[in-house]
């Protein structure tokens, strides 16, 4: 990121909070092995282990239920192959719209996978996961259930509370991807009834490569790296102390800093004004509740390449969607799963704010949307 660009991409990677820069700093000052008895090895200890506090705090978990991975795809992974092996399931369900790290786990453990769809709201179909596990109950297997809390494209919230139900007084098993609603949304809900809840570092303003599985009951048994047994046998490999200091640090200052910022109003004031410049402004998932930080549209007939890059151009920094494929530009699988026409998600462009957002950023967004849109327009004639 230039001086002068505007960073508007906060769920591909939130920037670094200085609360975490600090804290990683202060620990790479430090020498040692976090596993070493010694004062150098203690020292990275009571650095982890409060930081293990702080992410527990953030997520309504106990401190002994988080495991630190090195990143969420890692968390999820853990849960989902590891805990398909250790808990004994059938079969894994899993929604159209979950993220890819959700997706390439649960196909990697071989077991079959159900699928359930996305309503043109964006919304989780509950009821086809009460019918999944009304089968299973029926066939009497065990399921392993997979859900987002919140869409890293759409923002919208899932009804994670009635799938809890829904799992909740069977044998099944609950993993939720809580990655773009922790520290946004109150997570008390991951003390209560998700066997498996996975969070990372990056998109709370901590750095990349840290992340972590919030695990509870016979779920404390999924397991993916033995190593040396870190993480009490948990998750094996040396901890990054100064990635985990940095992610703890970046879980206490997160939560005030993102509510101070306001960024639900400055997504209203960013949405109004493009329906104000481009009256055919689609908004997916517009009439589900969504987490306040994401608008993810699109200006009928203006590819979302084009405009991502006339926006770069200018200095504003948005993304095409999701951004965890590695720079892939293709059609959202989020999108498509929500009944959006190709032609259609091939213009979808996602805005996302956070801790560091302003007013001054959304009104210079709102310059350079409306230069883009009047250079599509008299390109091609179009009004509106
Ligand atoms: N799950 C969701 C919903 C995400 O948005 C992301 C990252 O974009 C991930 C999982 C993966 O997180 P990480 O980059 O820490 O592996």
């Amino acid at each position: 990121m230039t001086h002068s660009a505007i960073y508007l991409d906060h769920n591909a990677s939130a920037p670094l909070l200085p609360e975490a820069r600090a804290a990683m700093v202060a620990a790479l000052d430090s020498s040692g092995n976090p596993s070493s008895v010694h004062r150098h090895g203690r020292a990275l200890r009571n650095l982890i282990e409060t930081a293990r506090g702080q992410v527990a705090k953030l997520s309504g978990a106990e401190r002994s239920q988080v495991v630190f991975t090195g990143s969420a795809t890692e968390a999820i992974t853990q849960a989902i192959v590891g805990g398909a092996k250790a808990l004994g399931v059938a079969a894994i369900v899993v929604s159209t719209g979950e993220h890819l790290a959700v997706l390439k786990a649960a196909e990697a453990t071989g077991l079959p996978v159900i699928t359930v769809g996305l309503d043109q709201n964006g919304l989780i179909r509950a009821d086809e996961i009460a019918s999944a596990i009304a089968k299973a109950d029926a066939a009497g297997q065990r399921l392993l259930v997979c859900v987002h809390l919140v869409n890293n494209e759409t923002g919208v919230i899932q009804p994670v509370e009635r799938i809890e139900v829904l799992v909740g007084p069977t044998p099944h098993y609950l993993f939720v991807d809580a990655v773009q609603g922790f520290g946004k949304l109150n997570l008390e809900f991951a003390s209560r009834a998700p066997d498996m809840t996975a969070v990372s570092g990056h998109k709370i303003g901590g750095p990349a490569g840290i992340g972590a599985l919030l695990v509870k009951g016979h779920a404390d048994a999924a397991r993916l790296i033995p190593g040396g047994g870190q993480e009490q046998g948990r998750r094996g490999g040396t901890e990054s102390a100064a990635a985990i200091a940095g992610f703890g640090a970046a879980a206490e200052a997160f939560a005030s800093r993102f509510h101070e910022a306001n960024v639900s109003a400055l997504i209203r004031v960013a949405e109004d004004g493009m329906r104000a410049a481009a009256p055919d402004l689609v908004v997916f998932g517009e009439k589900a509740d969504r987490v306040g930080n994401v608008s993810n549209f699109a200006v009928p007939g203006l590819k979302n390449s084009v405009a991502v890059m006339g926006l770069d151009l200018l200095g504003l920094s948005v993304s095409l969607g999701s951004a965890c494929s590695s720079g892939k530009v293709g059609p959202s699988h989020v999108l498509a799963a929500m009944g959006v026409k190709p032609e259609l998600a091939e213009c979808a462009m996602r805005l996302s704010l956070g801790w560091s957002s302003t007013t001054d950023d959304v009104e210079a967004f709102l310059r350079g949307f409306g230069e883009v849109v009047g250079r599509h327009r008299s390109r091609h004639g179009r009004a509106a």
